[in-house]
């Protein structure tokens, strides 16, 4: 089925200099990009992103991290990648969500690691599901800026 996914470099992911590597990683699903932009994130859309997880005892943590504070890094890399199952596709090649679950050869098993505190700072960020893809597209996209 064709669908579009959201793709996040997290703050992380740039502090490291890894974006050269996750598009080149991305690439090999042949997917086509309808939209790329930089975003400073601000505490709403953080906590809007993950409102999913506002009972988790990590959920401050987490929206300190998107927005950067974590890496002195206040930016992320906001990208909408479209072709035929995108949403798996994209999550085939991020991995698990635990970098140390995620596959090794994975974009987070590769790249992420796991704080002191616990955080996953897994490098990336992609739509879980069409529900979840289509609700934050809107949320990081205007219409007009996808072509
Ligand atoms: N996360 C975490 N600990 C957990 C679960 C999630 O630090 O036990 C963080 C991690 O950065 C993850 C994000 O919260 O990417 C969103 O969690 P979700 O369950 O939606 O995983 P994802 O869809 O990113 O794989
Ligand atoms: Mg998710």
């Amino acid at each position: 089925m064709l669908n579009q996914t959201l793709v996040l470099i997290k703050p992380d992911g740039l502090k490291k200099s890894l974006t050269g590597n996750i598009l080149t990683r991305l690439s090999e699903t042949k997917l086509e990009i309808i939209a790329a932009k930089i975003v400073r994130v601000s505490k709403k859309l953080a906590e809007e992103h993950y409102m999913h997880l506002k009972q988790e005892p990590f959920f401050p943590e987490l929206v300190l991290y998107l927005q950067g504070e974590l890496h002195q890094r206040k930016k992320v890399m906001a990208m909408i990648y479209w072709g035929e199952d995108a949403i798996q596709k994209v999550r085939d090649i991020a991995g698990a969500t635990n970098p140390e679950e995620a596959s090794s050869v994975s974009i987070r098993g590769q790249y992420g690691r796991i704080t002191t505190k616990g955080l996953y700072e897994n490098v990336v960020h992609a739509s879980a599901n069409d529900i979840e893809a289509e609700r934050e597209i809107k949320l990081w996209f205007q219409p007009d800026e996808i072509i």
